[in-house]
């Protein structure tokens, strides 16, 4: 999203705070963030999240005395500390989206009423951008933290022919998988439909499975579904490198495996190529202009 966004000229800052933002006479905005960088753009977006809108509410006389401002604190079964009193939604805090609110007015009304409830374990997010972005599970960097061994598995858009008829160039459906078990672990996609798109990750998720179930299935084509099928093939020819790659016992049976002195003359040839291609073309360039 980041690299797309610099290709449109756009800067993003994350975690950052605004002190000031002023317009000059040119039309130009300069703002000058917390960390004393300066940014000057021809228009800024700036963001600053939500909170509950509780201070009229006159939660004291409910018995619920010294909420942060904009929260009500809860326990794991929505419960405010008045216990026949419940809270769901923005006044929670995170996640704070309109589909996990509505999913927490049924949690609370079934613990209210005895009603056994199971919770999603793995919810979904949705940015309604251009292009879309959606993702469930991890991220590579906190199964990295967590020291679970993954794997990956890759598919642009543009590789498929869906993809290819609506022309979108940016697309990506990016599946990581457990590299042992190769189940399903998380699935990330930033393009179109990418916010109905990641439920099929979801559901293969919930049941526990892995990307095999990809690579076998049949989708329709011509459809963006068929990423998830691309994406798998590629997950599992990662692994098959990496099994060769471990079967080969010695370092000169991997160079073998690899043809690694071949890889390395060829890639040197194309470095030296590309440098001579360089050198060469604005010459005959020139010759032939
Ligand atoms: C711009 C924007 C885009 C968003 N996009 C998405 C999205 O794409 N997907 C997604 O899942 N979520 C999205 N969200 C978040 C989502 O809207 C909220 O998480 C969700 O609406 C929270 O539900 P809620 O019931 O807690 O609060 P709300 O939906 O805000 O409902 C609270 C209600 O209480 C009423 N109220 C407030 N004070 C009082 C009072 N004193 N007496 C009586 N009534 C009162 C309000 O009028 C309101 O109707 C978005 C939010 C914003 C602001």
């Amino acid at each position: 999203m980041l690299h797309h966004a610099r290709s449109l000229e756009m800067k993003i800052r994350l975690g950052e705070e605004v002190t000031s933002i002023v317009r000059s006479s040119s039309g130009a905005v300069a703002v000058e963030l917390e960390s004393k960088k300066r940014l000057v753009a021809d228009t800024v977006l700036f963001s600053v999240g939500r909170t509950g809108d509780t201070d009229k509410l006159n939660l004291e006389a409910a018995g619920l005395e010294g909420c942060k401002p904009g929260r009500i604190e809860i326990n794991s079964d929505l419960q405010t500390p008045v216990p026949h009193i419940y809270a769901v939604g923005d006044v929670i805090g995170f996640p704070a989206l309109a589909s996990t609110s509505m999913e927490q007015g049924r949690r609370a009304v079934c613990h209210a009423f005895g009603h056994p409830f199971e919770p999603c374990k793995t919810i979904p997010y949705g940015l309604y951008t251009i292009p879309e972005i959606s993702m469930i599970g991890p991220t590579e960097e906190q199964l990295t933290k967590d020291r679970i061994p993954y794997e990956v598995g890759h598919a642009n858009f543009n590789q498929i022919a869906r993809g290819q008829i609506i022309g979108d160039q940016v697309g990506m459906l990016k599946l990581l998988f457990q590299r042992d078990t190769r189940k399903l672990l998380a699935v990330h996609i930033i393009g179109d439909s990418a916010t109905e798109l990641v439920h099929i990750g979801q559901t293969v998720m919930a049941f526990g499975g892995t990307i095999d179930y990809f690579c076998d299935a049949v989708f329709n084509y011509p459809t963006l579904a068929e990423c998830y099928k691309v994406a798998a093939f590629d997950g599992r020819n990662r692994l098959c490198l990496e099994e060769s790659f471990q079967a080969a016992e010695s370092a000169d049976e991997v160079a073998a495996a690899f043809d690694l002195d071949a890889t390395l003359a060829e890639l040197q040839g194309t470095q030296e190529g590309a440098d001579n291609e360089a050198n060469v073309s604005e010459e005959a360039i020139a010759e032939t202009w």
